[in-house]
């Protein structure tokens, strides 16, 4: 069978892609290795997403406006968002539901690994596992994630900057019932040196995990430290791992092929978010292969166009990553700064909306010195 696009990766952002070329009427299949993938991630979307992509309510267990930070010396701080809130989804439920929407809106779906793509002037020949017969596409979106296939087959720069990232699930014991409403950060070199830790509590478990940049420090042993500071005694009924991009491809658009999500290295620094921007740059990018198809136009539009809604929040939060996360006592500096309700609001509205909120002058002066004094107090 021949279609207009082959989306390959049946997360959610080649999910929402997949439905948004079929509700546009171009033939589409959405390759997905792994039907039953429980995807290891915490969960954490925010309200923007739930609102623009119509999250249906059952699908979000928790809704939580209330979040706290802890420092290296266990300094805590506590935040509540007044205007929304982070929404809890467990993956398996999440990605089943995106996939069966993107069906009924007429996709074809099949299962299968994608092992090789062959190119020629017209498109692409997709060789499939198990003795599949192999799928022919005018047009590709590469959406199989950190390790992108896609990405190796096609030649697109590669992914520079990777965090592995471990998380285990609890049931709720006596020590856990705390979390029970509320997400913890924790910024502590013994649980992360680069990264941070989380505390992400869902219906009928509790996700804790950390991260590290790939192949730098023992992640088990930090995950290990982080369980004995909390205190849990009780042994995790899961254990899950997985590579975070951290960085954007310095390309991810070809002539007749796109990679969207974490394949194009699509996750903000400092807070290892991607399931917002794997859906974002799903719908930029089928939006823009719509207009390929159809009307010719190229899809370095789609490129252009994320860079441009993005590109501030992404320098924003490597700048803080890169001067923040480097020891103890910046730390310690960076948990400090959080007490103060002006960053917490600028920090929510950002987060919530993906946008960069202005603040007024006087407040980024205050903000500014802040910075100063704890930078020179941390180094
Ligand atoms: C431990 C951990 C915790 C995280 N927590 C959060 C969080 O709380 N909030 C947040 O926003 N982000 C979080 N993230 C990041 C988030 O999980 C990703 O950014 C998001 O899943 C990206 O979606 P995607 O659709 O691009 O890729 P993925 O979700 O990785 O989906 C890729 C899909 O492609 C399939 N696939 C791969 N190769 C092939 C192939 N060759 N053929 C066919 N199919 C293939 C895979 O089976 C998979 O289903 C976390 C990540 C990790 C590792």
């Amino acid at each position: 069978m021949r279609y207009d696009v082959a989306v390959i990766g049946g997360g959610p952002s080649g999910a929402v892609a997949a439905a948004i070329l079929a509700k546009a009427g171009l033939s589409t299949v959405l390759i997905e290795r792994n039907l039953e993938n429980v995807k290891p991630c915490g969960g954490a979307i925010p309200l923007g997403l739930i609102e623009e992509f119509s999250i249906p309510e059952p699908l979000v267990e928790k809704k939580l406006s209330h979040m706290s930070v802890r420092s290296p010396k266990g300094r805590m701080i506590s935040m509540e968002m007044p205007n929304g809130y982070v929404g809890m989804v467990r993956r398996e439920r999440f990605d089943s539901y995106l996939r069966d929407k993107a069906v009924r809106l007429g996709a074809d779906i099949v299962e299968a690994l994608v092992r090789e793509i062959q190119q020629d002037s017209s498109g692409y020949t997709i060789l499939l596992s198990k003795g599949l017969a192999p799928i022919q596409a005018d047009f590709i979106i590469g959406a199989d994630g950190a390790n992108s296939r896609t990405a190796e087959e096609l030649n697109f720069p590669p992914n520079e900057l990777q965090v592995i990232a471990m998380q285990q699930r609890f049931s709720y014991c006596e020590r856990l019932k705390p979390y029970e409403d509320l997400v913890e950060i924790w910024f502590d070199g013994d649980v992360s040196p680069d990264f941070y830790g989380w505390i992400f509590p869902k219906t009928d478990h509790i996700a804790i995990g950390t991260g590290t940049e790939f192949r730098k420090h023992n992640l088990k042993a930090l995950q290990r430290r982080f369980i004995e500071k909390i205190g849990i005694t009780e042994q995790p009924y899961l254990d899950e791992a997985a590579k975070i991009p951290m960085k954007p491809r310095t390309s991810f658009a070809q002539d007749r092929a796109i990679l969207v999500g974490d394949a194009a290295g699509l996750v903000t620094p400092a807070n290892g978010e991607g399931i917002f921007f794997a859906m974002r740059s799903g719908k930029l990018g089928a939006q823009a292969m719509i207009e390929r198809v159809k009307n010719n136009k190229p899809l370095a539009r789609y490129e252009k166009e994320f860079r441009k809604l993005y590109n501030q929040i992404f320098f924003g939060l490597q700048v803080l990553q890169s001067v923040y996360y480097r020891n103890d006592r910046l730390r310690e500096s960076f948990v400090a700064i959080c007490e103060d309700r002006d960053v917490q609001q600028i920090t929510f509205d950002s987060y919530l909306y993906k946008k960069m909120v202005p603040a007024p002058w006087s407040v980024q002066m205050k903000i500014f010195l802040k910075n100063i004094y704890h930078l020179t107090k941390g180094s």
